[in-house]
């Protein structure tokens, strides 16, 4: 694996694997590299012949007061991460090429990066697309992979993709979790052992609903009354949301059906942490059985 910095090398190899008629993938990642981003380098490994993972804090997308400078660095660590699942390439860009002086071009999503966690990260989305289209347009991939546990990121670049009519497959990766359930993240580092301890309310909360809805619950109202319960169990975690919403709109629903997501945020101590699920109805229950519509593809299959 080779570790670059500028965007004119990047080029150069990216040009050089493509005149080996190869098929490019890409991931983007923040750095502080775990088994989730781990897991996204590996099927663009198993898929692509060319393999790009990208580390870079993007400042744009952390609001005024977030945790822009505590990030975790793990240089290192991203390296071993990087390569041991595969990747050809570890791009580190520098901030100065991505936002050069004098730029004047920003994306803008619309009322959908204004929702969930864009009503509390005022601007988040408008800076996870800004910076992403050009992280596209220097690699130039074939396919862009990216993480399902960001559930509304993969859903609005898909649709900023889309919109901006970018020739890029985006395929989605399903959520890598520690054995007791809690989701991977770069900012699980930032818990302490009572923190950590006290996250697993999340996918409890997450698996409770799941419970509920294949034992036959459909009503938002009682599924998330019963959501916040268990995140209410421990005064450490804050809930910030809880939505049930389409999978691909992100529109609330009322009623559960057949790939309905639940979105969770919340905070554990001072660390905001996110997760979701999908709602799947039990295959053998009659009211589902029916109108089921197709689920969305994961790992391994294009998406949308
Ligand atoms: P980040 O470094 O947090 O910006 O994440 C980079 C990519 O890794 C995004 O596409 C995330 O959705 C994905 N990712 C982060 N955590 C996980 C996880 N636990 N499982 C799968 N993908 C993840």
């Amino acid at each position: 694996m080779r570790v670059i910095e500028t965007v004119a090398e990047l080029r150069h190899q990216v040009a050089a694997a493509r005149g080996r008629q190869e098929r490019v993938g890409f991931v983007p990642t923040m750095g502080a590299l775990h088994g989730g981003h781990g897991a996204l380098i590996r099927v663009a490994r198993a898929q692509c012949d060319f393999v790009v993972a990208s580390v870079y804090v993007n400042p744009t997308q952390f609001a005024p007061g977030e945790d822009l400078q505590a990030y975790p660095r793990t240089p290192d660590q991203d390296a071993v991460v990087a390569e041991a699942a595969g990747a050809d390439l570890l791009w580190r860009p520098d901030g100065s090429e991505l936002y050069a002086p004098g730029e004047v071009t920003r994306v803008t999503v619309g009322d959908l990066g204004g929702r969930l966690c864009g009503g509390f990260r005022p601007g988040h989305f408008d800076g996870v697309a800004t910076v992403v289209v050009k992280l596209l347009g220097a690699v130039q991939p074939d396919v862009l992979y990216l993480g399902e546990k960001d559930y509304q990121q993969a859903t609005i670049l898909r649709l900023v993709l889309r919109d901006l009519l970018l020739p890029v497959e985006v395929r989605t990766v399903p959520t890598v979790r520690d054995p007791d359930g809690l989701a991977l993240s770069s900012r699980n580092a930032y818990l302490s052992e009572a923190e950590r301890a006290a996250a697993l309310a999340i996918p409890r909360a997450l698996d409770a609903a799941s419970g509920l809805v294949r034992s036959g619950e459909r009503s938002v109202g009682r599924l998330r009354a019963r959501v916040e319960v268990v995140l209410g169990e421990n005064p450490l975690v804050r809930p910030q949301y809880v939505e049930f919403v389409h999978p691909q709109t992100l529109d609330p629903v009322h009623s559960v059906d057949g790939g309905t997501m639940l979105l969770v945020a919340a905070h554990v101590g001072d660390t905001r942490l996110i997760d979701n699920r999908r709602l799947e109805p039990a295959a053998h229950s009659p009211a589902s059985a029916a109108a089921l519509p197709q689920p969305e593809k994961l790992a391994g299959s294009e998406t949308r």
